[in-house]
């Protein structure tokens, strides 16, 4: 029986189709391209997700009151094994970012040395002294 997939790598979208023969390798088909056998496999044997959340402000900016900014966005710096999504969304939530931070500003270095960052999609707190 085939499994089906939708390739995601670019606006092609082929629709992709599946067999794992016995011996443990995948035969696709449906792809335009190479890139769908990369994404087919992976998706299939090791999958990734881009992760997006938000992190808490520490500190002044992070009070209340007209401007203040109580979570600042962040993401992964790359694709994240999805099975541990879990375990880096906890590590992103548990931190208490101290402002003022830039935009691509790295939150959290190579999560467990999986080579993934953690970084600030927005620059926040400007106006602020780093030692306040
Ligand atoms: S198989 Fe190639 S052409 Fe088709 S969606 Fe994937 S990357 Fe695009």
């Amino acid at each position: 029986m085939s499994e089906e997939l939708i390739c995601i790598t670019c606006p092609m979208g082929c629709h992709l189709f599946i067999d794992r023969p016995s011996d443990g390798s995948l035969a696709v088909t449906g792809n335009r391209c190479p890139r769908g056998l990369t994404y087919a496999a992976e998706e299939l044997l090791a999958p990734k997700r881009m992760v997006s959340a938000t992190a808490a402000v520490a500190g002044p900016g992070s009070r209340g009151g007209p401007g203040s900014i109580a979570r600042l966005p962040v993401r992964s710096s790359a694709a994240f094994p999805r099975h541990e999504v879990p375990e880096l969304l906890a590590a992103i939530y548990s931190l208490r970012v101290k402002l003022p931070v830039a935009r691509g500003d790295v939150l959290i270095r190579d999560f467990k040395g999986s080579g993934v960052d953690v970084i600030a999609t927005r620059t926040l707190g400007q106006g602020l002294r780093r030692d306040q």
